[in-house]
């Protein structure tokens, strides 16, 4: 099983690391044509501005949508989850908008801008460590999309059917239990 790291901008090495120890091979995917070596996809934490904006110039927009539209799981981190998101509260405009959430961004305020905490996520368990960094938050979901995890009633994780979004880096801690989570994803899909 391949699963790729789109590396655009952003934590993708950490997100290598998590993939193998996982159980999967991870791809560093720079071109469009990589796509069709990989089984899934995760879209790091950065800049969702940076990175949408490469995704522009690379032909990722019409690459991921297509991918999505096969049905193969994406995962985004962070500004990763902010490129999935069909809504982007007070931007006229989506990037990838495949996933049927809205979505605020730096919705922490400024006085946590970072911290840690442990969060529990349906299907993983009580205590996955999460460490949030300028981190979006997910405001509203359509009826298609399960909530997987809130903080302070605030929701940071879902997952609608192949696609899976986390406000939070678990690329940044030991815990690859969200990775392995995305790797039965693929799995089911195969
Ligand atoms: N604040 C960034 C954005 O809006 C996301 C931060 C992150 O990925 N750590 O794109």
């Amino acid at each position: 099983m391949k699963i790729g790291v789109l590396a655009l901008q952003g934590a993708v090495a950490e997100h290598i690391r998590l993939i193998e120890k996982a159980g999967a091979e991870g791809v560093v995917v720079k071109k469009r044509e990589q796509l069709a070596e990989v089984d899934g996809i995760v879209i790091p934490g950065g800049e969702s501005t940076t990175i949408g904006k490469l995704m522009r110039t690379y032909g990722f927009i019409d690459g991921l949508r297509e991918f999505s539209s096969q049905g193969k799981p994406m995962f985004g981190t962070c500004a990763g989850l902010i490129v999935l998101a069909k809504e982007i509260t007070g931007q006229d405009e989506a990037h990838l908008g495949v996933m049927d959430i809205q979505v605020a961004r730096n919705a922490f305020g400024r006085q946590r801008e970072s911290f840690e905490t442990d969060l529990k996520v349906k299907g993983i368990g009580e205590d996955v460590r999460a460490v949030f960094i300028r981190a979006p938050l997910i405001e509203s979901v359509g009826t298609g999309v399960e909530i997987l995890s809130t903080y302070q009633d605030q929701i940071v994780a879902a997952r609608q059917g192949h696609l899976l979004a986390a406000s939070f880096h678990p690329e940044l801690t030991d815990d690859e239990r969200m990775h392995a989570y995305f790797l039965d994803m693929v799995r089911d899909t195969r």
